[in-house]
């Protein structure tokens, strides 16, 4: 074997990985000044592994990349993209207001601490349930706005607003901006035949009835035309597009920023999607507008990496890393297509192209292809960095997965913020077989 074909720690790309994540000087992998194999060996595999000093900084540049450039800015973080409390409670720590989608995203984050006088309501089809949560958060104060999204919140804000005897409630009116994003079609919400907002031919007669209802005030407007998006110029597009509507004081531009999945990817930084977006609001839209921003994907997703055990590894026509995870813990590759860089850790070998695979049974379920690591054995541990988005958010059941721990690591110290899902946790809703023939079988 050539000298040149053993690969280890030093050829882990760490520009993917979170801020703080380095090796030791026995090239073992830390994140958060801990030892990702500590970590596992205390807490198990697989695991979601939160950088919580790095999430923090990047919170923190968020609002001031906004607040330096208009002070009457607020960025709201998108909790749908890690709804785990704690998370969303960071955020709000460290100055973020929250974008909820549906009553349950709101209850978790009225309950994880977020200030209501600095959240928003969306979703495409508000139950009214949905709708009371908002109305009632802040001590019947309600949130900062709901979002109308058809003209059925419009009639349900106003009966619900006159049943709780409220003042008028104030809102933004989502508009779908005729843009194809130039992303993942399964990512582009802004085009006309988008299932969300009021499409651009339809917007002014919406906004003459919700001026009809005198419980629903209408401030604003709102636009979201996807996620993944690389390039800043749909950014300008946006609020090129909604200068084509009537002027108002309020303008929520969603989230979207994408991020780098793996070394050869290129993504604007926060403070240069921070200046487009200010400039194109400046020149389309007004200097003293209030501005909202939505980032759930470049808030959380490099902050994050999945930790996982290799289960068993088969070497045929293509070498396949089977790891003890997989679309139970991350649905981002099965659904999208999303690249990953996973990186097999704390070791050195010969280099071998292999596929990483996850335990379901699912051809698609795959995590990476064609990566480069150290030659693979059972019990190898592999990190998959950039996991922070949408992947502790659609871990499900499949095959009776029990899904992965949160866990925060910072200054050396591991906490857990979501405990491991238990076998208990799963078959406690069921309601014919007994619970006792349910939890003899655990035993
Ligand atoms: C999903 C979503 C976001 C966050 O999008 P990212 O691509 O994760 O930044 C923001 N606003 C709305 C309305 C959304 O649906």
């Amino acid at each position: 074997m050539n000298r040149d074909d053993r690969i280890g720690p030093a050829d882990i790309d760490l520009s993917v990985h979170p801020e703080t994540a380095r090796l030791d000087a026995d090239g073992r992998l830390l994140v958060g000044g801990c030892a990702v194999a500590d970590i596992v060996a205390e807490h198990g595999s697989p695991a979601y592994i939160v950088d919580e000093e790095a999430l923090r900084r990047t919170v923190r540049r968020y609002v001031s990349a906004f607040r330096d450039r208009h002070p009457r800015s607020h960025v709201l973080f998108a909790a749908k993209s890690f709804p785990a409390a704690s998370v969303i409670g960071i955020t709000a720590d460290e100055g973020c207001g929250t974008d909820a989608v549906a009553g349950g995203e709101l209850r978790l984050a009225l309950a994880a601490g977020a200030d209501p006088a600095r959240a928003v309501l969306n979703g495409n089809a508000k139950t009214d349930d949905d709708i009371l949560v908002a109305l009632r958060a802040g001590d019947g104060r309600g949130v900062r706005y709901i979002v109308i999204d058809n003209l059925d919140d419009v009639e349900r804000i106003a009966r619900l607003a006159a049943e709780l005897d409220r003042d008028p409630v104030p809102v933004l009116l989502r508009v779908s901006p005729s843009l194809q994003a130039h992303t993942h079609e399964a990512l582009a919400t802004g085009h006309d035949a988008s299932k969300f907002g009021i499409p651009s031919a339809q917007v002014e007669d919406a906004i003459r009835a919700i001026r009809a209802e005198r419980l629903v005030d209408l401030r604003g407007l709102h636009a979201h035309v996807g996620s993944q998006l690389l390039d800043l110029d749909q950014f300008d597009a946006e609020a090129a597009a909604l200068a084509e509507f009537e002027r108002f004081g309020v303008y929520d531009l969603g989230g979207g920023l994408g991020v780098r999945y793996v070394p050869g990817d290129e993504a604007p930084t926060i403070e240069e999607y921070a200046e487009r977006i200010v400039r194109a609001v400046h020149r389309h839209l007004g200097d003293d507008v209030e501005l909202l921003v939505e980032p759930g994907r470049s808030m959380i997703a490099r902050n994050v990496v999945t930790a996982y055990r290799v289960v068993t590894v088969k070497r045929g026509m293509r070498t396949h890393v089977a790891v003890d995870g997989g679309m139970g813990d991350n649905l981002e590759v099965a659904l999208y297509g999303q690249p990953f860089a996973p990186a097999v850790i704390d070791r050195s070998g010969p280099a071998e192209i292999v596929d990483i695979v996850g335990k379901h049974c699912e051809s698609g379920d795959y995590l990476a292809r064609d990566v480069r690591v150290p030659r693979p054995e059972v019990g190898d541990l592999v990190v998959i960095p950039v996991t922070g988005a949408y992947c502790y958010t659609m871990s499900n059941n499949f095959n009776t997965n029990l899904r992965p721990p949160v866990l925060l690591a910072r200054d050396g110290r591991t906490r857990v913020a979501v405990r491991r899902e238990t076998f208990e946790d799963l078959v406690r809703r069921e309601q014919i077989v007994s619970q006792e023939a349910l939890l003899g079988v655990s035993a």
